[in-house]
């Protein structure tokens, strides 16, 4: 009885911990990058600060299902769907230097989805970085802290490693 009651519990852990957690990567392409705001309920996303002009790269691969500009705030954006529902989205991004468009598949820590900027209601250069479960801004879609998602990355800074 005990026994499989532990068997359930490690199920329990791989078949919901884990794909939760499975290494997502530092969206930005520079080491001196830092968190100028984090995720709390006024603000669901995290922004981190960094050069203008730095690379963007996804967190994990998958389809961008949006690439261009919207009047939301966030600018110039690029939305990734990473299957199973879960979307990430890179906002202010630098006017013209989006390089990727709908359906392209994009490669985790490589393809290039834009550069840092300051566009849309940004005050200065930084990555407004999103996580959403579900198709980002639909109805039932939700927001969650996109910290949980990150645990790896060649770029991440020294002082969240
Ligand atoms: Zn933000």
């Amino acid at each position: 009885m005990r026994r499989s009651i532990r068997a359930i519990a490690v199920a329990l852990v791989i078949a919901i911990i884990l794909p939760a957690a499975a290494l997502a990567h530092w969206p930005v392409a520079n080491r001196y990058a830092y968190i100028s705001q984090s995720y709390w309920s006024k603000h669901r996303a995290v922004d981190i600060a960094t050069y203008k002009g730095t690379p963007i790269v996804p967190m994990r691969s998958g389809k961008v299902v949006f690439a261009g500009h919207k009047r939301n705030c966030g600018g110039y954006q690029v939305w990734v769907s990473h299957g199973n529902g879960l979307y990430s989205a890179y906002y202010h991004v630098k006017r013209r230097s989006i390089n990727v468009w709908r359906g392209k598949y994009v490669k985790r820590q490589t393809t290039r989805l834009a550069r840092v900027g300051e566009s849309g209601c940004a005050t200065g250069p930084h990555l407004h970085f999103e996580v959403w479960r579900g198709f980002p801004w639909a109805s039932g879609s939700y927001r969650v802290n996109p910290w949980k998602y990150i645990d790896s990355g060649y770029w991440l800074p020294y002082r969240y490693r």
